[in-house]
């Protein structure tokens, strides 16, 4: 039996994780959940999983949890706060960690589940972005093996030579074609832009989402966090990475070899997929997902990603380009200004506002340590907040 413990099992990637888990009993254990603080979700996972352990990262929603659970299940262990999410990520009876938690948040237990030598899968794209080189450096240092759940990571993964850790030009590798769907405003009129709702932005045309990463996806900085976590995972300078907009979500990405050769890997829309790709590798297993029907497909689209529409994209590219801990306060900013405009307090266009203007006021450092990364991260936040109190512009 193989144990895996979930990070963010309530979130929409805990829950689809849970889901191929359920379909394979006889193979893998669920060990230990994480939560923020949903515990109605968390007490119905607890009784349909029976994990060892559950832990609510917000410390006032553990009681209720407890409660809930002295009854009908009094031997789950629950914890709380960092600790909590620290005894997840760690969990002895685990050999695998879904690290599934949305933001910079993820990060710590991520790194606890490294040091304790777990394999990784890894959704938690703001990890990577935060602490890149940090994390990539943990992991060779560690011995363990990390797979990318992103879908368009996960594809690059299938499409990758063996021994491409070794460099890409030594593998052959020319480009990375990381597809993008382009959200639900690729063709909305642009001055249409500054108006639209937390709603619209969360309607996604393809992928069903937590709320922060649907606004990621329509204001395209996921496509920009996603080709630092790219650089990151397979060693690619960011002028390797090519960004195509493909609004049918059919291709995940492709890997372009020097002889011309171009290898994409396609499936339905459904995270089911990786998911159960990087649980089972170098297996393979039932997913729950169909069969790709491509005669209702019927047609692949290709666009070149409009930078005016998008500015969240080019900062990304700057960030990466700048380098320490400047992706580090661009996803600080970014966090905080999808927050503000999920809870109504700003618009859709201030998004990129507030992350260029807290990206010019603040100076990068080198990324050579946690502490300066956390740092840089606390600081962004507090730039960006008063930004945002000031009325950006
Ligand atoms: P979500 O908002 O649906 O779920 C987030 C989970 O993290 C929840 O369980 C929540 O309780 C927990 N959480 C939130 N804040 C926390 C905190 N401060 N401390 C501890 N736990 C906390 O998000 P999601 O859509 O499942 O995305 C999770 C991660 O996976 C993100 O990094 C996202 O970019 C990435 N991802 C998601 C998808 C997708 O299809 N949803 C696809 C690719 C990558
Ligand atoms: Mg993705």
């Amino acid at each position: 039996m193989i144990g895996v413990s979930v990070l963010g099992s309530t979130g929409s990637i805990g829950r689809s994780t849970l889901d191929v888990l359920a379909r394979h009993p006889d193979r893998y254990r669920v060990v230990a959940l994480s939560a923020n603080s949903d515990v109605e979700g968390m007490y119905r996972q607890c009784l349909a999983h029976r994990p060892l352990l559950a832990a609510m990262a917000d410390e006032a929603s553990v009681e209720a949890l407890a409660r809930r659970l002295a009854e009908t299940a009094p031997d789950i262990r629950v914890m709380s706060g960092d600790e909590g999410l620290r005894a997840v990520a760690t969990h002895p009876e685990a050999d695998q960690v879904m690290a599934a938690i949305v933001g910079a948040a993820g990060l710590v237990p991520v790194l606890a589940a490294v040091e304790a030598g777990k394999r990784i899968l890894l959704a938690n794209k703001e990890a990577l972005v935060v602490a890149g080189g940090l994390f990539m450096d943990a992991v060779r240092r560690h011995g363990v093996t990390v797979l990318p759940i992103d879908s368009e990571h996960n594809a690059v993964f299938q499409c990758m030579p063996a021994g491409y850790e070794d460099g890409l030009d030594a593998r052959g590798v020319r480009r990375i074609l990381l597809t993008a769907s382009g959200g639900p405003f690729r063709t909305l009129p642009v001055e249409g832009l500054a108006t639209v709702t937390p709603e619209q932005a969360c309607a996604h045309p393809n992928w069903d989402m937590g709320r922060k990463i649907s606004v990621d996806s329509a204001t395209m900085m996921n496509k920009g966090l996603e080709v630092i976590e790219a650089h990151w995972l397979f060693g690619a300078a960011p002028e390797r990475i090519q960004v195509v907009i493909h609004p049918q979500s059919v291709i995940h990405s492709m890997v372009e070899y020097v002889d011309g050769s171009v290898l994409a890997q396609l499936g339905n829309p459904d995270m089911r997929t990786p998911i159960a790709h990087a649980l089972a590798w170098p297996e393979r297993m039932e997913s729950g997902v169909g069969s790709l029907d491509l005669f209702e497909v019927a047609r692949l689209d290709f666009e070149q990603p409009d930078l005016t529409r998008f500015p969240c994209l080019g900062l990304a590219f700057r960030a990466i380009e700048e380098g320490g801990s400047m992706p580090a306060i661009l996803n600080a900013a970014n966090e905080v200004a999808v927050a503000a405009f999920l809870a109504g307090c700003c618009g859709f266009m201030d998004i990129p506002r507030v992350i260029e203007q807290t990206m010019n006021s603040l100076q990068g450092q080198a990324a050579d340590s946690l502490e300066v990364l956390l740092e840089a991260d606390a600081r962004a936040r507090e730039t960006a907040e008063r930004l945002l109190g000031q009325g950006v512009r």
